[in-house]
């Protein structure tokens, strides 16, 4: 399968290039993305004919329609890290909530958020493109939390990838930040940035672009890449997982072969969502994608009105800080896949020009035929979190939004898919205060009071990550992280 792109091709780069390709360099003319030429349909018969597969028998048979030049070998190395999730037979557990509401757990990977699910598999696949090319890469990432422990966890001890992870020094969580600080591989650079996580960002995009950059890097023989959510190389593995949900709640009996489901996603980047969607394009019975947000609510305007609009927005802080999110990079795969690379790049021009653009009415309803959407305040994500702990089930904030959406956005009675993005141990003060009222500044004293309110306990990963030697100390001002990554290379 060829990748093509968004914006349509400007004469200097390929206007196709392969899967290897789309991963090394992601950004393709004009800024766009590559997407898919075209979708690998699954067939009538496939539901039917991986309802005993396991995940990783699954995820081969997906892949292998989507044709990528990337060995076999090397795939099922990829793959074979689903493996050390908490259940190895079975790394994304589907639970039954309530009457027609099933949460499909994404967390369950080495740092606890569903970053994994992708980054995990695109470790191994980059690392092994990177060998054998002989060429060595320095990937960059700026978090506000999840991304940075899953990129560092996937790439420690691979070969021909360093990785200098950038933070917002007090923007992430005690759990979050040493998840981080505490990697001592020699490959990866971890630097916390004093100031908020859009100036990390912001440094970020200017490394990415700085020709400078690059030509300090190109003397010590390093390519630039980036391990962020627009790489096709992650959204591959996210298409996995819904299908899999699917196959599950047919599985436990909920549903029969070919009945319709609602897939209820918290967005942010729109990486799950996109998935979800391709997944749905491919054969998956879908009625609709439900689109959750917090109060950083653009996917909602976007979907209810056509508009997309930034010019009165600035990013909030909530309480599910990987959804603070505007400029929602995925949105524009599916503008793409609906409308065409001529109006993908007008309206992206008008985003960038004017800061906002308008669909058309037939555009809005072929949005609307595939998207539904709300968005959930934190004082309402809160009481879900409250009332659906009362009912049994412990979940995170970024979860929690879908509850809404759940309550808002069907119009039909059809068993729906939920995806938890994180643990409960990722964002305990939240979710402490959502269960006793407590205020706690430190993870420490939230986990504890919630692993003894709901009877469990803290899982080794996590409390371990307290006792653990602090290996990555460098703290700096924004304009001294250039200095700081080419001395650590
Ligand atoms: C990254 C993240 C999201 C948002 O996912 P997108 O694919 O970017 O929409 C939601 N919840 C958590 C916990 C995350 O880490």
């Amino acid at each position: 399968m060829k990748f093509i792109e968004t914006r349509g091709n400007d004469g200097q780069h390929p206007e196709k290039v392969s899967f290897s390709e789309a991963i090394l360099a992601p950004i393709a003319s004009y800024g766009g993305l590559y997407s898919p030429e075209s979708l690998p349909d699954l067939g009538d018969h496939f539901l039917q004919h991986h309802l005993a597969s396991d995940y990783k028998t699954l995820a081969k048979a997906i892949l292998s329609r989507f044709e990528i030049d990337i060995d076999e070998a090397v795939i099922d190395q990829a793959l074979s890290l689903y493996s050390q999730f908490d259940d190895p037979s079975n790394p994304v557990p589907v639970v039954k909530v309530k009457h027609d509401l099933y949460v499909s757990e994404l967390w369950h990977g080495p740092t606890r958020a569903f970053k994994d699910m992708a980054l995990q598999p695109f470790g191994v696949v980059l690392s092994s493109i990177a060998q054998s090319r002989n060429e060595n890469y320095l990937i960059l990432t700026a978090t506000s939390g999840d991304t940075g422990p899953a990129a560092l966890e996937t790439f420690k001890n691979k070969k021909n990838v360093q990785v200098a992870c950038m933070y917002p020094d007090g923007g992430t969580s005690d759990v979050q930040r040493l998840q981080m600080v505490t990697e001592d591989a020699a490959n990866l650079k971890v630097i916390g940035v004093k100031g908020d996580f859009d100036d990390t960002q912001n440094t970020l995009k200017r490394l990415l672009a700085s020709n400078t950059f690059k030509a300090k890097l190109k003397e010590k023989n390093i390519h630039l890449s980036a391990a962020n959510s627009v790489n096709f190389g992650r959204i591959i593995f996210q298409t996995i997982y819904h299908v899999h949900s699917y196959l599950e709640l047919v599985r436990q009996n909920a549903i029969s072969l070919a009945e319709k489901v609602y897939l209820n996603v918290p967005s942010g980047n729109f990486g799950n969502a996109l998935g979800g969607y391709y997944a749905m394009k491919m054969g998956l019975p879908v009625e609709k994608i439900l689109i959750a947000s917090n109060k950083n609510n653009i996917l909602t305007q976007l979907i209810g009105t056509g508009c997309y609009d930034l010019r009165e927005s600035t990013v909030v802080a909530t309480t599910s800080p990987a959804m603070d999110i505007l400029i929602s990079s995925n949105v524009e795969r599916i503008l793409f896949d609906l409308f065409g690379d001529e109006r993908t790049q007008e309206l992206m021009t008008q985003l960038n020009e004017k800061k906002h653009y308008q669909l058309t009415g037939n555009e809005l309803k072929q949005l609307q035929a595939i998207f539904s959407a709300d968005f959930c305040e934190d004082k309402e994500g809160k009481q879900y979190i409250k009332d659906t702990f009362a009912d049994g089930y412990l979940m995170d904030p970024h979860t929690a939004t879908c509850f809404k959406t759940y309550d808002t956005c069907r119009d039909k009675p059809l068993k729906t898919i939920v995806y938890s993005t994180a643990e409960w141990t990722k964002f305990s003060p939240v979710i402490a205060n959502a269960l006793t009222g407590e205020v706690d500044t430190q993870d420490i004293d939230a986990l504890q009071s919630i692993a003894k309110k709901a009877g469990i306990t803290i899982p080794d990963i996590i409390n371990e990550l307290f006792d653990k030697n602090i290996a990555q100390k460098t703290i700096v001002e924004k304009k001294e992280i250039e200095t700081e990554i080419l001395s650590f290379l």
